[in-house]
């Protein structure tokens, strides 16, 4: 746990979220600004401030993080239209949240490549 992170705090209950799924590696609550008619965020429960903070032992839980994506975008309908999943890493991809965050975005068309 980071002292300052806001998915940190979210994670251990301390700042409300819409929590949809959480299971002991990870935990999934709707985007507080969504971007699309779905906007969902899944987080591990540890802090990892980016992608690049996973190492090999950390295969399970990246693994869990798109499996519970596909299963929320899927539990939304999206299993036929399609849906979109994103990892922004650090500041040319607009990461604003440092703690490892996957997007699943859905209910409308995307752009590609995206802006
Ligand atoms: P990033 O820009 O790092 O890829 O995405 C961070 C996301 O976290 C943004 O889509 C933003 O709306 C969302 N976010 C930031 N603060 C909060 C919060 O306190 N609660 C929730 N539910 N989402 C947040
Ligand atoms: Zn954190």
């Amino acid at each position: 746990m980071s002292d300052s992170c806001i998915f940190c705090k979210i994670a251990s209950g301390e700042i409300p979220a819409r929590r949809l799924y959480e299971d002991d590696l990870v935990l999934a609550f709707e985007d507080l600004s969504p971007q699309a008619p779905t906007h969902l965020l899944v987080i591990p429960r540890r802090h990892l401030a980016s992608l690049l903070d996973a190492k090999a032992d950390d295969e399970a839980l990246l693994g869990r993080l798109h499996l519970v994506a596909a299963r929320l975008a899927r539990e939304r309908g999206h299993d036929h239209g399609g849906f979109r999943v994103v990892t922004n890493t650090l500041g040319d991809a607009g990461q604003s949240v440092f703690h490892l965050h996957v997007h699943v975005l859905g209910g409308r068309r995307f752009a590609w490549p995206p802006g």
